[in-house]
């Protein structure tokens, strides 16, 4: 066999991870690049839900997200928080709530429940009933207030919705993803080390520039580069001499995390759409994670700016003063839809990126904020591959993507690749 470079992977999230795997599972070798350590960005520090498409008015954002959730559960079965031993009720569902100064017309939001609903049917043929969901009738039900307006100001909405969505085991997929690239020998991981720069010196011979964090720098090289350091992500195409996506936003984002008041324990995650609402999710142990769009959307970024500053926030240097007043106000905002979260405890505030395309105004029904039907993978040149899941989820699908693309400009050995779904060692764990 020729000696051939490995491919980089830049960023260890769970899209570089899944990457890493897929790409080694087809018998590449291949370096995976982090300035910190695995699965310590975004990928992190979310509630991670399982979204089957309903806070998206546009149908093909909704259909794409409910296809990769679909996707997700077949392909890594006992990986929500409903599969826990003893999982309480409240992680069995998620309601929708149609907001009164929602930016969709109820009209338009049935419409788009009724293509869901019509796609989840044939899913439910096509995997002949083998989905967690239940029947195709059990996928969207309409609440009577009745049923909420003992927890939900109802002044704030005009129709509520009883939704089979859950939120993934985070803790148990990232565990998994650890333990597969760690006990994968075709992946060299390689943390601690911020990816400063990559240098295409030939088609398919490039270098990445690294440095630690005393500023030691490094050089690796490549013969393929797969770039998955989301907010990172336009700074080094444009060190590659490759035009960015001009269409690319990073939004910095806040989540806070709290503990829930008694009442609130038994609550479903809840969402209130569509427009700059709020969002509950409910963890199942007495703690839940909420956002509050007016407060919680920090900042946004065109393609490249404000990194520095992102980066900032993600490693945890704001001001104590501004995280406990912003949290006052995620909190506030909340309670004006769930009035008993104001007993709610906060625990913590996180930042993480959320990375669009084109306007980001939540507040205007015509931004393109309320139309992701993109799952992140570009090919900015032959050999550079850019990979953002756009949701957490889409890790999984993208690293297929990735994989394919790769094999039409660098075919693997074919004695290396491995039988079978590379997913199989990230499942090992699944308790089913
Ligand atoms: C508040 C919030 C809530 C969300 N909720 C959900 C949800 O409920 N469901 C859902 O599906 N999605 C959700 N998302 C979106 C989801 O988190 C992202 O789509 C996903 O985590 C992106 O994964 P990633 O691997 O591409 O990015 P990351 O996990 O951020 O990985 C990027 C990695 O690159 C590394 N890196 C960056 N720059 C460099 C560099 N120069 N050199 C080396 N390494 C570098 C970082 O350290 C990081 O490890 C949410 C996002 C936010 C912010």
């Amino acid at each position: 066999m020729t000696h051939r470079l490995p491919i980089a992977v830049l960023g260890a999230g769970a899209a570089g991870c899944a990457t890493a795997l897929a790409l080694a599972h087809a018998g590449h070798d291949v370096t995976l690049i982090d300035r910190r350590g695995l699965l310590e960005g975004t990928s992190n520090g979310t509630p991670a839900r399982l979204g089957l498409g309903f806070h998206y008015a546009d149908r093909a954002t909704a259909l794409l997200l409910l296809e990769h959730t679909v996707d997700f559960v077949t392909r890594l079965p006992g990986s929500t928080l409903a599969d826990r031993p003893g999982a309480p009720d409240s992680v069995r569902h998620a309601r929708y709530f149609i907001a009164r100064d929602s930016l969709f017309t109820p009209d338009e939001l049935r419409g788009t429940h009724r293509a869901l609903a019509a796609r989840y049917a044939e899913l439910w043929q096509e995997h002949e009933g083998r989905l967690p969901y239940g029947e195709p009738e059990q996928f969207l039900r309409e609440l009577a207030p009745e049923e909420y307006e003992h927890d939900t100001a109802t002044a704030r909405v005009v129709a509520g919705f009883d939704t089979r969505e859950v939120l993934m085991d985070w803790p148990h997929v990232r565990r998994a993803l650890l333990d597969a690239v760690t006990a994968e020998p075709r992946v060299r991981v390689v943390t601690g080390a911020e990816v400063v720069g990559v240098d295409r010196h030939a088609p398919f011979r490039s270098v990445v520039r690294i440095e630690d964090a005393a500023g030691r720098a490094a050089q690796l090289g490549a013969s393929l580069v797969v770039n998955c350091t989301w907010e990172n992500i336009d700074r080094l195409t444009a060190s590659a001499g490759l035009p960015v996506n001009a269409e690319a936003v990073n939004r910095l984002k806040a989540l806070l995390e709290l503990r829930l008041p008694a009442s609130l324990v038994d609550l479903p995650s809840t969402f209130f759409c569509i427009g700059p609402f709020a969002m509950f999710s409910n963890m199942g142990d007495g703690r839940g994670m909420v956002t509050y769009a007016p407060d919680t959307n920090v900042r946004a970024y065109p393609a490249g700016d404000g990194v520095a500053e992102i980066m900032r926030a993600l490693d945890g240097q704001t001001s104590r003063k501004a995280d406990d007043e912003l949290a006052a106000r995620i909190l506030a905002g909340v309670a004006s839809f769930i009035p008993g979260m104001a007993g709610a405890e906060p625990l913590a505030l996180r930042y993480g990126v959320v990375r669009t395309h084109g306007s980001s105004a939540l507040d205007d029904r015509g931004s393109d904020i309320h139309r992701r039907d993109y799952s992140g993978v570009r090919v900015e040149a032959p050999d550079l591959i850019t990979n953002a899941a756009t949701k957490l989820i889409y890790f999984l699908r993208n690293a297929d993507d990735v994989t394919t693309r790769v094999a039409e400009v660098l075919p693997p050995p074919t004695d290396r690749a491995r039988p079978g779904d590379w997913v199989t060692p990230v499942a090992a764990g699944a308790r089913r």
